[in-house]
């Protein structure tokens, strides 16, 4: 295992989820890790090719980090400020001078 040569490929896939399918965008089928390979960095954890922390460090697209590009992620995080009104740790207020 080589830990600096760890690249996410999940830009591969389109996330979007669409009939809770996801597609491998270069073929447009539906993405199969059995047809396409281990292309996103979930599948590449449960293959042993990379570990968790090389995935957390490297991925772009993990699903419920506020910075990655998942889409769904964003809306999911949305949803439970609103129904829990918890604060998320880790994102400062605006600050006030934004708006002067
Ligand atoms: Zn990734």
């Amino acid at each position: 295992m080589n830990e600096s040569k760890m690249i996410c490929e999940c830009n591969q896939i389109d996330w979007s989820g669409k009939d809770g399918k996801y597609i491998h965008i270069e073929s447009g089928e539906i993405y199969d890790t059995q047809k396409h390979g281990a292309l996103d960095c979930q599948a590449k954890v449960r293959e042993g090719t990379i570990n968790y922390g090389q995935y957390f460090r490297e991925c772009k697209f993990i699903p419920g980090d506020p910075e990655s590009h998942f889409p769904n992620a964003y809306f999911k995080i949305q949803k439970k400020n609103v129904t829990t009104n918890k604060v998320e740790e880790g994102i400062p207020p605006i600050p006030e001078k934004l708006f002067k």
